[in-house]
């Protein structure tokens, strides 16, 4: 518990931690190039699991409540790729009580019958036997809920994610992925990574450009997002580095003190 105390109150002493970012306009020449460029059959499917909203315990002041998506790419060569799992599927049916009790506190936390992402799926016709990777920007739990579905998966995380995200004091769910064989669970190595566009290192995971590795940190240690290029023009997904947008208009950076 005490990890706990000490996370609540380093956020009660919580202030705006203000870095400029880069001009976003330096990455529109990318952006049409790899417009351009897209992968024909690329698709996002894009669900909903639920929502939750932050405690003003971390963030100082009521936040709003802010969806828990999950995602479904269509790789016309590779197959179903999932980024991001979203809550899991007792959220629904059980409500908070099935959540850490940490998790409860720090987080509200809302979902319904059906809405996990397993169920989309089937809805959706997509077959979660059938998921092929499995992407994970960050190991909180509204990340990971659905993730022992996917049993015929690669895992794909970030460097350091698995060792980092044991503790369910910090909203972590690591019985999630436990059972992720150690031969299917990869973890980006950036060391290998090339610039793109205003991006300091990506990695091109099917040596396509369909799909960029993005470094991320801040929110977590060794987060990722994803730059997918889609015929309709790029998308970022990117986990919690950007929890709400006036954090995003106003340069703050860090809101949730578990960075290491
Ligand atoms: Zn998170």
């Amino acid at each position: 518990m005490c990890c706990a105390l000490a996370v609540v109150c380093v956020a009660g002493c919580y202030r705006p931690n203000v870095v400029a970012g880069p001009v976003i306009s330096e990455g529109a020449g990318a952006a049409a190039h790899m417009q351009a460029a897209a992968l024909q059959g690329l698709r996002l499917h894009v669900f909903n699991t639920g929502m939750n909203r932050v405690s003003p315990l971390l963030v100082g002041s009521p936040a709003p409540w802010r969806s828990a998506p999950a995602f479904v790419i269509e790789h016309p060569v590779r197959g179903l790729i999932v980024f991001d799992c979203g809550l899991a599927e007792e959220v629904g049916r059980e409500g908070e009580a099935s959540l850490h009790p940490v998790t409860r506190l720090l987080f509200k936390t809302r979902s319904l019958p059906g809405k996990d992402l397993v169920s989309q799926m089937r809805a959706a016709g997509l077959d979660p036997g059938d998921v092929a990777y499995v992407i994970l920007s960050h190991m909180h739990f509204d990340h990971v809920g659905a993730a022992p579905a996917f049993t015929n998966a690669s895992f794909i995380a970030g460097p350091g994610a698995r060792a980092n995200s044991v503790s369910r004091m910090n909203g972590f769910d690591p019985e999630r992925i436990a059972w992720v064989d150690a031969d299917a669970w990869h973890e980006a190595d950036f060391s290998r990574g090339e610039p793109f566009a205003t991006f300091d290192s990506t990695l091109d995971v099917f040596s396509d450009g369909s799909l960029r590795l993005i470094r991320g940190g801040g929110h977590t240690a060794g987060g990722i997002a994803v730059l997918l290029n889609l015929p309709a023009g790029p998308v970022l997904l990117a986990g919690d580095l950007v929890v709400h947008f006036d954090w995003l208009r106003s340069d703050d950076v860090q809101r949730i003190v578990l960075d290491a």
